[in-house]
């Protein structure tokens, strides 16, 4: 066996099994090394994908409940079969791993299932149960080991009754009651996931609304869209302890008013971000440098402390997103390759997949606020769209934010049916440097819900909008 390779990749996540087909299709020998026995990282088995096979599932029966008889569809009382529901997304996930298996053998790239650790600057020793040691020789490396869910003093996630968002995905039962702490984005996808089958949950969010990262008004208007779910959401409120006794867990917390309060469910779902996975990895023994969060330091170029060690996605910090960890490892891939096509950060953009979508690129409203930036908004209710009203999807809106001079797009958030991949056009015009002019001019489909963006391009251009 031959284990001297060009490019070795630790990690198959999105951000290492891009690199991995990248490096192969420029003529690298890689190899790609992850421990668990299926490749995609979190992503394709406990994050985007499973998630997002329950979103789909959930709202369908939310629809089926809630809007059939509206359209004018009877049926008998539509029934959750929740071991289908999980087997189906079960099945989901072993589609793209399979996938992403014959990936890698029809681009060439040698997998080596074990656990990465680096011997010294040129050798990383891979071990596995039950099989003798491997240890490969690179001349680069690629670290892309991603990152696991983090908690707060006062939570010990057991994984039993406090559990992370892996946990929920593989529930075995439906729960009556859940209680989720932090509303970012795993906590509201979580809680819809849950809310639209009958659990009755409630989010505990420490600031003043939900998905706090995002402009504002996003959400504030996801905060009501939330509510009609029933989802009780209790904002300021910071959670001190989570404790289990029995088939139960007790969250306690401080509300803002000072006042202590406590609410006891069948599970707690803790979602308060993730934190980098570089335990056992040998980083310390070579040197590399992580900052004060434990992210490993790169430069420019997504080189560590070592030249030829590389770092991309989640365990590097920044956006962690899939696209963000893809879009690194075709940067790293290039860099060694002598090419550079820079990232542009702020155009990579974020979607949170409720139904209505949630979808943003460029900067806020606070932060061209609080930056003196001028700029003009473009404002259009999907209600007011005719698309929308023949869907029933009314709900969100678009916000457009350009530059009252030049007409650049500063930025294009989104609350409204199929913002995930409404938002696309959005990153192409900001790339591009058109102006908001140049947007509306071009045809839009008549009636689609990228209407709404047309005429909100339109209104953030100075004029008066169409309604289409
Ligand atoms: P990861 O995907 O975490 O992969 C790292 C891999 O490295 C893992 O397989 C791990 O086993 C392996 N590894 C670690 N250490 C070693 C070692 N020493 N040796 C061998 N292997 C090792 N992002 C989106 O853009 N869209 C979404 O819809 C979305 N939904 C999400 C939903 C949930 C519930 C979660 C938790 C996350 C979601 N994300 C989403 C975030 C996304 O999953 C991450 O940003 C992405 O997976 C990061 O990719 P990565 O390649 O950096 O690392
Ligand atoms: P997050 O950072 O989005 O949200 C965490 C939330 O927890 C914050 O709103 C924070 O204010 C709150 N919080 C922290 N401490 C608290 C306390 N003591 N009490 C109450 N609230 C508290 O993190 P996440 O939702 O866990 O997601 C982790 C990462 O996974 C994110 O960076 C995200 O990018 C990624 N992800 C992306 C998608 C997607 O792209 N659709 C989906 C899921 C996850």
């Amino acid at each position: 066996m031959n284990d001297s390779f060009d490019i070795t990749i630790i990690g198959s996540g999105p951000g290492g099994y891009v690199a991995a087909i990248r490096a192969a299709q420029l003529g690298y020998r890689v190899a790609l090394v992850e421990k668990y026995d299926t490749l995609g990282g979190t992503c394709t088995n406990v994050g985007c994908i499973p998630s997002k096979a329950l979103l789909d599932s959930t709202e369908h029966f939310h629809t089926a409940q809630e809007k059939f008889r509206e359209h004018g569809i009877e049926t008998s009382p539509v029934a959750l079969n929740f071991a289908q529901l999980i087997q189906r997304k079960n099945k989901v996930v072993g589609q793209n791993t399979a996938g992403l298996q014959f990936l890698m053998k029809k681009n060439k790239i040698e997998v080596v299932q074990g656990w990465g650790i680096f011997k010294d600057q040129h050798q990383l020793l891979v071990k596995r149960e039950g099989v003798p040691d491997r240890l490969l020789s690179s001349q680069y490396f690629i670290i892309a080991t991603g990152s696991k869910p983090a908690s707060i003093p006062g939570v010990e996630i057991n994984k039993q009754r406090i559990i992370s968002s892996t946990e929920a995905l593989n529930l075995k039962e439906k729960p009556d009651t859940m209680v989720i702490i932090g509303g970012g984005i795993i906590g509201v996808e979580m809680a819809s996931i849950f809310a639209r089958i009958g659990v009755k949950v409630t989010i505990i969010e420490y600031m003043d609304r939900l998905i706090p990262t995002m402009d504002h008004e996003l959400g504030q208007a996801l905060k009501k869209i939330l509510a009609k779910l029933h989802i009780n959401i209790i904002l300021k409120a910071k959670v001190q302890s989570a404790v289990q006794r029995r088939e139960k867990v007790t969250v306690s917390f401080i509300h803002a008013d000072h006042e202590e309060q406590s609410l006891s469910a069948d599970y707690c779902l803790v979602a308060v971000g993730r934190k980098p996975y570089t335990e056992n990895v040998g980083l310390d023994t070579l040197g590399i440098e992580k900052d004060s969060k434990g992210f490993i330091k790169v430069n420019h170029l997504l080189q560590t402390t070592l030249p030829h060690i590389y770092a991309i996605g989640d365990v590097i910090g920044g956006a962690m997103l899939a696209h963000k960890a893809e879009e690194e490892g075709i940067f790293a891939v290039e860099a060694i390759a002598g090419k550079q096509h820079p990232i542009q950060y702020h155009l990579i953009p974020g979607v949170v997949y409720t139904w209505p979508e949630v979808a943003s690129v460029g900067y806020t409203e606070e932060y061209l606020k609080e930056k003196g930036t001028p700029y003009r908004t473009g404002k259009f209710p999907f209600s007011a769209l005719g698309r929308a009203r023949a869907s029933m999807d009314t709900e969100g809106f678009v916000k457009v934010l350009a530059d009252p001079k030049y007409g650049e797009i500063l930025g294009v958030h989104i609350i409204g049916p199929r913002a995930a991949d409404l938002i696309a056009q959005a990153v192409v015009g900001m790339t591009y440097e058109v102006t908001d002019e140049d947007m509306f001019r071009i045809s839009y489909a008549h009636p689609t819900y990228a209407e709404a963006l047309k005429e909100a391009y339109l209104m953030a251009s100075g004029q008066g909008a169409l309604n289409l």
